[in-house]
């Protein structure tokens, strides 16, 4: 980009110069904006000699390079110049976002002297969204659509079937959306709910609307890839056909969330003829070379006990139910690219063996991407770690949402081509994916507030070369983002502004320091210990100059001043002081990328609990590991107990630890076993602690060891799987 002198006068008077009819949605979308921001729209002409906006597509494509462009903006012309249409097209959308970023009505509008020359450097840009936990309207998935445009993404996933609910219309099989299109209600609140609303609950979109919404998709070069869920989340569609789960049913479409033991039964054959047809008018709607067939989450329980899926096993030489669901997908994909499509699946297709041509969608973190790329299949990353968006972007979040935290930044920073893949595989990452599910996402206005700004985020990740990504720069971006945003009538999170909380390890005293920032410029933070009140009965809160030492446990509250007025909420801190507080901590295994908490292994010494269970950011968790930590005292100081902060949701597959034990040493080397204990006290919001007591001791060093469970017993969410242990917060008295 080359900024230049003066600028480009756009009014009434101007004209567009285009001889293409292909670049019509070009053209409309400029006209569009124009008419509705400043109530005038341009003619078009053939030619012109001064104040025109010449629309012009070089037709010269080179293999993944789609959407190259050219914007040259000089004082008597604009020129746009596509490579391709799809060019053209994103060289109007930056002409848009050249526009003053406000209403005003003028005679004249400034555009400034610059050139750009500009290519994305993924071909795959994508976002996401569930249509079947909840129903979007046909109006609101183009709303979503010119989203994904404005911020030159190419690719729309959208997922379309579901345990809670079935949404396209499959001619041959009308039950789908007459039985699977509806539930009987839905849970209340966050999973496992506090009850049922009772509500039916229906939606589905007919052909017609399908069509029409590919069409609306293609002329902003958007591809749609249509997801159909299998073998797993499927309960639907064997609600409305039971003949396709192993048992025959009866089932239910399902009112609450998660992941569900019945799924379609791989060993009858009538199961592939159904998805044969089904596939079969899905591929007559979307022209997408790719189709997603899901392969996610879906439990083997049924299939172990089926006695054709048993047989299917047997007859095809499988060694157990992975094979088998590898042996579903493979069947699956024979048919489908004997249609010359190619499947496109969650990284479970990994399991018991790759299908030959499949691609895979990474989301349990980057590792199944890698491991796909590694082995010469193309990859889009999606890790929930850092792209799903219907994770919290604020530490104090106030609606319902997923747990986990993924702030703006973390998005910002995600780099999709991992260094764990060697040099000759990183061609086949093809680009990244950010993920909408709509378990608490049910209107518009909620959509908006999870995908912005975290969209132009994921929109520089995709498409700005590497080294020219800075997130310095991009926070100078963001109060224009705002307030195009606003403009727009646009919902978004501000939670880039929220007072940020972090609690550090004071190295000299071994105590800790409370630092809290804000990035709204101006504003005033103060802060109080909950506790205390002065004469009247009144909240005594003191200006916050610097990161503050606390020494006294405590619920301690921070807020934000703005103008004399509090912005966002405050935030609650509860510090709780022990013999480990702010001392020196060591972890055999670190927690997962999931669930680093705040700070990593000090996380668990910083004297700073949870206040809101699962969701909050606090927790450190392990999955399939056993979490051993071990923490300095002092020296020969006395101990007599450990208390292990816990998290008990078995729904979400977290378990209590089997046991907790505690060990002595005096050298870091050699521990002696103290005790252990499996006892739970629950207090609220399924958090609690494990206290193991034991005869005073002298010591310098204290290992606590919570032994996580391996494999979760039949009858629970995850049976069969690991279990993952979540701790917070380790107390040493
Ligand atoms: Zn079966």
């Amino acid at each position: 980009m080359e900024i230049g002198k003066g600028n480009f006068i756009l009014n009434k008077n101007t004209v567009i110069v285009s001889n293409d009819a292909t670049e019509k949605p070009a053209i409309d979308l400029l006209n569009s904006v124009l008419k509705q921001r400043f109530g005038f729209k341009l003619k078009q002409v053939k030619k012109a000699t001064k104040n025109f906006i010449s629309v012009y597509t070089k037709r010269f494509i080179m293999p993944g390079k789609e959407g190259k462009y050219d914007l040259t903006i000089r004082k008597n012309s604009v020129q746009l110049s596509g490579d391709t249409y799809s060019g053209t097209y994103y060289a109007m959308q930056t002409l848009l976002q050249l526009l003053p970023d406000s209403k005003q009505q003028t005679v004249n509008y400034k555009l400034p002297v610059i050139t750009i020359n500009d290519e994305p450097r993924f071909q795959y840009r994508g976002m996401h969204l569930d249509c079947a936990r909840h129903f979007f309207t046909v109006e609101q998935v183009k709303k979503y659509i010119d989203y994904l445009a404005s911020y030159k993404l190419n690719y729309f996933h959208w997922h379309l079937t579901e345990d809670q609910g079935w949404r396209i219309e499959i001619k041959k099989y009308p039950k789908l959306i007459e039985v699977g299109g509806c539930r009987n209600g839905t849970i209340i609140g966050h999973y496992p709910g506090t009850g049922n609303d009772n509500i039916k609950y229906c939606g589905y979109y007919t052909q017609e609307q399908i069509k029409e919404v590919v069409k609306y998709a293609q002329e902003r070069y958007i591809t749609i890839i249509p997801e159909i869920e299998m073998p797993g989340h499927s309960e639907a569609a064997l609600t409305a056909y039971p003949f396709l789960g192993c048992t025959n049913g009866p089932y239910e479409v399902q009112q609450t969330w998660g992941v569900f033991d019945d799924v379609f039964c791989a060993g009858n054959d009538s199961t592939f003829n159904f998805l044969q047809d089904v596939l079969d008018e899905v591929i007559e709607l979307f022209p997408s070379k790719i189709i997603h067939i899901g392969g996610d989450e879906s439990p083997k329980t049924r299939w172990k006990v089926c006695s054709k899926c048993r047989q299917r096993i047997k007859d095809n030489n499988l060694k157990d139910e992975h094979e088998l669901q590898s042996y579903f997908i493979q069947r699956i994909e024979k048919y489908l690219n004997s249609k010359g499509r190619t499947i496109i699946g969650w990284d479970e297709i990994l399991e018991g063996g790759l299908a030959p041509n499949a691609m895979v969608m990474s989301w349990r973190g980057e590792a199944g991407g890698i491991a796909a790329a590694n082995q010469n299949h193309y990859v889009v990353m999606t890790p929930d770690s850092h792209l799903y968006f219907d994770r919290s972007q604020t530490m104090n979040e106030d609606s319902v949402v997923f747990g986990s935290y993924v702030p703006l930044e973390k998005v910002y920073n995600y780099e999709p081509v991992s260094d764990k893949i060697d040099s000759t595989h990183q061609k086949y990452i093809l680009g990244a994916q950010a993920n909408l599910w709509t378990e608490y996402i049910s209107n518009q206005r909620k959509i908006e507030y999870m995908i912005f700004p975290r969209m132009a985020a994921l929109s520089e990740v995709t498409w700005t070369p590497k080294e020219k990504r800075n997130w310095d720069t991009f926070q100078k971006k963001i109060p224009v983002i705002f307030s195009r945003y606003d403009l727009a009538k646009t919902n978004y999170s501000k939670a880039y502004y929220d007072l940020s909380s972090t609690v550090l390890q004071d190295d000299f005293y071994h105590g800790i320091v409370w630092k809290l920032d804000s990035k709204l410029r101006g504003s005033d933070i103060q802060i109080r210990n909950t506790s205390s009140f002065d004469d009247d009965g009144n909240k005594i809160y003191s200006d916050y100059t610097h990161p503050v030492n606390i020494s006294t446990s405590g619920l301690y509250e921070a807020r934000q001043l703005y103008n004399s007025k509090q912005a966002g909420n405050s935030i609650f801190q509860r510090f709780i002081f022990s013999k480990s507080t702010g001392q020196i901590i060591r972890l055999a295994t670190p927690p997962s990328e999931k669930y680093p908490g705040n700070g990593g292994a000090f996380g668990l010494v910083n004297g700073a609990r949870s206040e809101k269970g699962f969701t909050s950011s606090e927790w450190l968790g392990w999955y399939g590991n056993d979490m051993s930590a071990s923490i300095f005292t002092g020296n020969a100081d006395v101990v007599s107990s450990v208390v292990v902060h816990t998290l008990k949701q078995e729904d979400s597959w977290i378990h209590l630890p089997e046991y907790v034990e505690v060990f002595i040493s005096d050298d870091n080397i050699n521990f002696t076993s103290v005790g252990r204990s499996s006892q739970f006290v629950a207090d609220s919001l399924n958090m609690g602690t494990i206290r193991i007591a034991f005869p005073v001791t002298h010591t310098r060093y204290v290992k606590v060891l919570a032994v996580s469970k391996k494999n979760i017993e039949a009858g629970k969410p995850g049976a069969g799987s690991a279990a993952w242990v979540f701790v917070d917060e380790i107390e040493v008295n």
